[in-house]
């Protein structure tokens, strides 16, 4: 139906005929000459019919935008006048012989034009309409060509991509499971696969020995800011290689889709243990962009006569720690200060404690603060000591259970840098290692901190009389404070698997019945195996600066993780329902609705 695109008409195209399809951009009548601005994926083309076309020109007159249009004419140069060194075919023009109509379209319900401001929810409704907008397109597109940089990578590097399934058993990665009913096993159901962690972990089993897959997952997960239910991962796995293999060829992957489909250089990847991230940067994600650090002031604490800072000091599950802004006097008016004590509320924080540095030389006047009455001067001079403080700076505190200051202040710490723009390079990625096997929820149970097959750097002995001080050998990749994937070596071992299972409260006979298929796995040769998996959207996000998760998704889900554009999810009718042997119940209004 066209011999060229569109947005790909330049110059060496002139006296050419050619034949395009696209939807009408534009169209403006100047006078008895008609302007067609035609669009494809491509790009952008002006089309001139004149009356010279006859019926062509009259059918000309009746397009409308968005419609769908064939034309043949012939390229010619435009006037020097009229070039338009704005768009990549404003030397050309087509001067159109002929126009047919393949389709007409109703005005649409928003502008296309990728400056109009439209309401998100609009815009998900027509979301084919949202798709063919200059924007969007240009995101998908970028998309395809990470994908296809991370397939030519991998294939590269001997990995097979092998599918794995949909329907299948729990697979846990810490969130609810979508559950899909079977009709031919009364009263049963699959669980969509949270990731495909365990069929990769067999195909290690069967001798694969690298597997990747660009892989859906699904997790229904409380509604969090930018996190979409299904998501697709790069998922990877590899036989008989060490940690530091596994992160060496995922970086140099990382790289490699960085300089093709972007051309930039990731520098060094830095290592961080767990604890120094939680420690200096309140966070296992660290924004390494942005040169603040925590500095741990607990101990300076625990006599002074506040409250406030001497309980979470004297407490081992407390944590005080300050978070110096260099030259912040200045930087920072009262509202800020106000709004940033707000802010750190959101993680708990019941306050924010902060001294201005006015004069360092002088510890009875210098230093302005409510709280500042409260530190004897040795206690002022040595928090100065510990901050490398100078005048004009501004020091904030948080004291509390540990927890809630290293969420509070790791996130004030990067909301700073963003308000200040403090960042001090583009691009800052980094590995993340030594994990804790487990981390203690409130009732005083373990949770894993990955997943429950991730390998402990200790014995299964070590391991059970310990759990709070076992390690892991896991690793995640952090890129500007955002994690792009996380990885481990496995357990491949049963007793290892059974004393994980163990400690998270799994007994035997949960343990045969969810993963009875893993346990027999490892008892038949099973290799020394690990991997990793990125956050594909997440890492696209990241590659084009977009500001949300769901605009480098073709058809994502809203926050509500509905699809309003099909209205998904739906009901099913009553015959549906009684083939899977589903009663539904109306919900139960909470005590105060009835
Ligand atoms: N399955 C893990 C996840 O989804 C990644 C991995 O351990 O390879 O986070």
């Amino acid at each position: 139906m066209r011999s060229d695109y569109c947005g790909t008409l330049r110059a060496e195209h002139i006296d050419q005929e050619v034949t395009l399809c696209g939807w009408v951009d534009r169209r403006r009548d100047h006078g008895g000459v008609i302007f067609i601005d035609l669009r494809d994926r491509e790009g952008i083309v002006q089309v001139v019919f004149d009356p010279d076309a006859g019926d062509h020109f009259h059918l000309a007159d009746r397009v409308r935008g968005e419609y769908v249009l064939q034309v043949t004419g012939k390229v010619r140069a435009r006037d020097a006048a009229t070039v338009n060194p704005n768009m990549a075919t404003g030397e050309v023009e087509v001067y159109g012989t002929a126009l047919l109509i393949l389709n007409e379209a109703e005005t649409t319900p928003f502008p296309l034009d990728s400056h109009a401001s439209v309401g998100e929810d609009v815009r998900l409704k027509y979301r084919y309409l949202d798709l063919r907008r200059h924007d969007m397109q240009a995101g998908l597109r970028f998309r395809s060509k990470v994908t296809s940089a991370v397939r030519n990578y991998l294939d590269g590097q001997g990995f097979l991509d092998i599918e794995t399934p949909i329907l299948t058993r729990a697979t846990p990665e810490g969130a609810r499971d979508y559950l899909v009913p079977s009709r031919t096993h009364e009263n049963k159901f699959f669980a969509l696969p949270q990731s495909p962690q365990l069929f990769k972990q067999l195909l290690m089993v069967s001798g694969f020995d690298r597997y990747y897959q660009i892989a859906k997952c699904f997790r229904d997960e409380d509604l969090r800011a930018d996190r979409q239910p299904e998501f697709t991962q790069i998922d990877i796995e590899a036989s008989f290689m060490s940690e530091e293999q596994i992160m060496g060829v995922t970086e140099d992957m990382i790289r490699q889709v960085f300089k093709q489909a972007k051309d930039v250089n990731l520098g060094e990847f830095p290592r961080m243990t767990y604890a120094d991230a939680i420690a200096q940067y309140g966070s296992d994600k660290p924004d390494l962009r942005i040169p603040l650090t925590l500095v741990d002031v607990k101990d300076l604490m625990t006599e002074v006569d506040f409250k406030v800072f001497s309980g979470p000091a004297k407490d081992p599950k407390g944590r005080v720690t300050a978070l110096k802004v260099p030259g912040g006097n200045d930087k920072l008016t009262r509202k800020q200060i106000d709004d940033y004590t707000k802010f750190v509320g959101i993680y708990g924080a019941k306050g924010l404690a902060y001294i201005k540095v006015n004069d360092k030389s002088d510890l009875e006047e210098g230093l302005q603060s409510p709280i500042v009455k409260f530190l004897p001067n040795d206690v002022r001079a040595a928090l100065l000591e510990r901050l490398q403080a100078e005048n004009g700076d501004l020091i904030f505190f948080g004291a509390d259970k540990a927890k809630v200051v290293t969420e509070a202040l790791g996130a004030l710490r990067c909301k700073l840098g963003a308000d200040l723009d403090l960042y001090t390079q583009e691009w800052a990625p980094l590995w993340v290692v030594d994990f804790p096997m487990f981390e203690e929820d409130s009732d005083g149970e373990w949770n894993s901190l990955h997943h429950p097959f991730t390998a402990p750097s200790c014995t299964v002995e070590e391991l059970e009389a310990d759990p709070g001080q076992a390690l892991s050998r896991a690793y995640d990749m952090v890129l500007n404070g955002t994690e792009l994937g996380g990885g481990s070596i496995r357990i491949h071992n049963q007793a290892m698997q059974q004393a994980v299972f163990r400690v998270l409260g799994i007994e035997e006979d949960e343990q045969r019945e969810k993963f009875g298929f893993l346990l027999d796995a490892l008892k038949y040769g099973a290799p020394p195996h690990g991997g990793l998996a990125f956050g594909l959207d997440r890492l696209i996000m990241l590659m084009v600066g977009a500001s949300s998760i769901r605009d480098v998704i073709a058809f994502p889900k809203t926050q509500s993780a509905a699809c309003v554009m099909t209205d998904a999810p739906g009901g099913v009718d009553e015959q549906q329902l009684k083939e899977l042997n589903i009663r539904l119940r109306k919900k139960e209004k909470p005590a105060s609705e009835s």
